[in-house]
């Protein structure tokens, strides 16, 4: 994509009118005086007859200040959008720059405000955040085009002063709110994205990427704030670099792709000028991000090409990415300060950008992006955080601080929301209490089918404090304990002392109940802040979880050792990750049983029973499952990975993730087959992922033989609930003739759905 040339230098008047601005600014003047002050010196710097500005009115653009034109017409004169000049420019969001005004078709006379006699027209938008709040205007009588410097000024102008108008309006105790003036989004907005983790949530919108304030767009220092844009400039691109070599923060996940988008254009000559001369001109490193960032915006609200839409999002990290450099933050997150009752709003996160934001103060996440098996979702799911994703267009219509409610039971988020939805979300938040009150009522009956068949309901964990809901959702034990969270939000390599004390907290918490640890899972999405990883076109197939153990023993045989030691005299279950082939069991068992040998010899206790399992994850192991369960004591399917390569489609691409439906009966029969064979041997099998905890696609794993399940905690109440309901020979009728290799349903889906309303299962 071509990016606009470079944009000249701006003359010094327009210096001297930055620096005035800033003065303006720091006056204590009410909305009207500004915004008068704001047309004056526009006039006299830009040497033009008229300044005015017109802002957004309801549907209208109304003539709020005005340098030139009769001040009459101040808060009289109103165009519909579209309407005249003024109005083709807001609707376009696009500048209109004439050298014959009144000559223009679109020209439209008001009589009251005199503005016939001048010939000469250019208005400019006022865009924030991606949004067109009104126009600012100079007209000439004489007639000319303005120039290339002329026109970049007013932009520059355009940009502060949009901010400095929403500032103004959502200061409360500002003087003199001009009336019907809206310029922040204020209707009640519902967007419709995807349910990825459950659960209403009332708060307000915190932006994960806050917009430049006013007031931080202007430069105090020039020279100074040339050098913070030149080092910064540098420190991107070596971060990109490092991205596109694989050598840093890659929690995005983002392709390769985006990644040598990103370099192109943080090595665009025109993008890097465009900012130097924006410093260069009198706004501050910030301000110049900002500005150059809001022409690719307006252009991307207009793009309809979906590669170029998404090129330009693209620019917009890029522009992110410089923001939080100049903000001092280092790229890979930080430790976030959240306000109360906090719903974030992102493009995207990763796993370790929500670990690293205060969990009390968060309640709930929008994205315009995000994916059912993301591990960003299996965080928002382990804590119970509501998660709605893909919610396009979200981050343009959302103000810090609007009111929000997140509904991550059917994916929508009301932003702003009316008496009506608020009333609503109100009953259903207590039709919720209720359904977990009733969920707590059955949590000390066994979980039984009606046709006697007992399930055993685990929990996902991977963090001390998931560790309370073991009682109070009334789990079985922890069957997925993942070790590599611990790793993920610490700011070092946890030592050896730290894992051991970790451990042996989450055996204590189960008391009696099992636990199952993972060992180490890193690579794919999960990367360790403080590692180095290593360039990879494909990760979720590359050099992670046991491949790094066996690779790399000694983290593998360290972390063995904590749980080990952690596990002294206790029932101690461990499992390895992502294993494709018995010889690499086989491997890991090596690795552990040198560990064992070494314990013994320093007279550490043995566990009072250690039982070694595998997690069953690629398609290769189940085609390997009789030879394996003659090695495993457990197998435990993680079936997030398991479908991902099964129907080869990426679970953290949005794109794709959705595509296949764990019930496909392709699908069930494969974990059907896994189910038979492990029953054959003896073998006990969970099944750990995701789909586990959902209620209907659980009843069918136990109508094809399962009977453990291991799940988030929330997942826990509305699947016991299903299981008390379902006769699982009856379903089993219903799905098992239907996964033959001749069926050509992408799914038994409904299939279930109806069989649920018949039997009066709660899904
Ligand atoms: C899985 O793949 O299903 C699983 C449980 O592991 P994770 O989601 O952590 O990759
Ligand atoms: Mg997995």
């Amino acid at each position: 994509m071509k990016l606009p040339g470079p944009i000249h230098l701006l003359s010094d008047p327009s210096i001297s009118l930055l620096k005035r601005i800033r003065v303006l600014m720091a006056n204590e003047e009410g909305v009207q005086e500004r915004l008068d002050h704001f047309v004056k010196l526009i006039a006299s710097a830009m040497k033009v007859n008229v300044a005015s500005i017109y802002l957004r009115s309801g549907e209208d653009l109304e003539l709020c200040a005005t340098k030139g034109l009769k001040q009459s017409a101040v808060h009289q004169t109103k165009l519909a959008l579209g309407e005249g000049l003024v109005g083709r420019v807001a609707q376009r969001a696009r500048l209109l720059n004439l050298a014959n005004a009144p000559k223009h078709p679109s020209f439209a006379y008001k009589p009251e405000t005199g503005e016939e006699k001048f010939q000469s027209f250019l208005g400019v938008p006022l865009l924030r955040g991606g949004r067109n709040l009104g126009v600012l205007v100079v007209q000439s009588k004489k007639a000319r085009r303005f120039t290339e410097v002329e026109v970049e000024n007013l932009l520059t102008v355009a940009m502060i002063l949009a901010e400095i108008a929403v500032e103004d309006e959502r200061a409360v105790d500002k003087q003199g709110h001009m009336d019907g003036i809206r310029l922040a989004p204020s209707r009640p907005e519902t967007f419709v994205g995807k349910a990825f983790a459950d659960g209403l949530a009332k708060g307000r919108a915190y932006l994960h990427q806050p917009p430049v304030l006013a007031k931080r767009m202007l430069a105090s220092n020039v020279p100074l704030e040339e050098e913070r844009m030149e080092t910064a400039i540098a420190k991107l691109r070596k971060s990109v670099d490092a991205m596109v070599s694989g050598a840093t923060n890659q929690l995005d996940r983002a392709s390769k792709d985006i990644f040598e988008s990103y370099r192109m254009f943080a090595y665009d000559r025109s993008w890097v000028e465009r900012l130097r001369t924006a410093v260069h001109s009198g706004l501050s490193a910030e301000g110049a991000v900002e500005r150059v960032r809001n022409e690719h915006r307006a252009r991307m609200l207009k793009a309809r090409d979906p590669y170029l839409r998404a090129r330009l999002h693209d620019l917009e990290d890029l522009a992110n990415r410089l923001h939080r450099i100049l903000g001092g933050e280092d790229l890979s997150g930080g430790a976030r300060e959240l306000p109360q009752e906090a719903i974030v709003f992102a493009r995207n996160l990763g796993p370790a950008e929500i670990l690293d934001y205060d969990r009390s103060r968060l309640k709930g996440i929008v994205l315009e992006e995000g994916a059912a098996t993301a591990h960003a979702t299996i965080i928002c799911r382990t804590l119970g955080i509501p998660l709605i994703g893909q919610t396009e267009g979200v981050l343009d219509r959302v103000e810090a601080g609007d009111e929000v409610l997140a509904d991550g039971d059917r994916g929508q988020a009301f932003i702003r929301p009316s008496r009506d939805a608020k009333e609503d979300f109100t009953v259903r938040i207590g039709m919720r209490q209720a359904l977990n009150k009733a969920f707590e009522a059955q949590r000390d009956l066994a979980t039984r089918t009606k046709d006697g068949k007992d399930v055993s309901l685990l929990l996902n964990a991977g963090l001390l404090v998931d560790l309370p809901a073991l009682d109070r959702v009334g789990a079985d034990g922890i069957g997925l304990f993942r070790t590599e969270f611990q790793f993920m939000i610490a700011e070092s390599m946890p030592r050896l002392s730290e894992q051991i004390e970790f451990y042996k907290g989450a055996i204590e918490a189960s008391g009696d109940r099992p636990v199952t640890f993972r060992t180490l899972d890193l690579g794919g999405d999960k990367i360790l802040p403080y590692a180095d990883p290593v360039p990879e076109d494909n990760p979720a197939i590359g050099w992670r979880a046991i491949r790094i153990g066996l690779d790399r023993p000694s983290m593998l045989r360290y972390q063995l050792r904590a749980l080990l030691t952690a596990g002294a005299g206790e029932h101690l279950r461990i499992m390895f990750p992502m294993v494709a082939t018995v010889s690499e069991f086989i491997e890991a068992k090596a690795h552990m049983a040198k560990e064992i040998s070494r314990a013994k010899k320093l007279g550490i206790k043995p566990p009072k029973k250690l039982e070694v399992g595998v997690m069953l994850e690629t398609p290769a192991l189940a085609w390997q499952i009789d030879a394996i369960c003659k090695h495993a004591d457990f197998v435990s399917i993680g079936a997030n990975d398991l479908m991902q390569f099964f129907f080869a489609a990426d679970r953290d691409n949005p794109r794709v993730a959705n595509r296949y439906d764990g019930l496909h009966p392709a699908a069930l029969s494969l974990l059907a087959y896994i189910a038979k064979r492990c029953k054959v041997h003896n073998t006990p099998v969970t099944v750990c992922g995701e789909m586990g905890g959902h209620a209907l696609e659980a009843i069918c794993l136990i109508a094809l033989g399962f009977s453990n399940l291991s799940m988030p905690a929330t997942g826990i109440g509305p699947v016991k609930s299903a299981i008390l309901a379902l006769d699982a020979g009856k379903l089993a009728k219903i799905i098992k003739p239907l996964m033959s290799s001749s069926t050509d349903a992408d799914s038994l889906r409904e299939r279930v759905v109806a069989f649920c309303a018949k039997e009066g299962i709660p899904i």
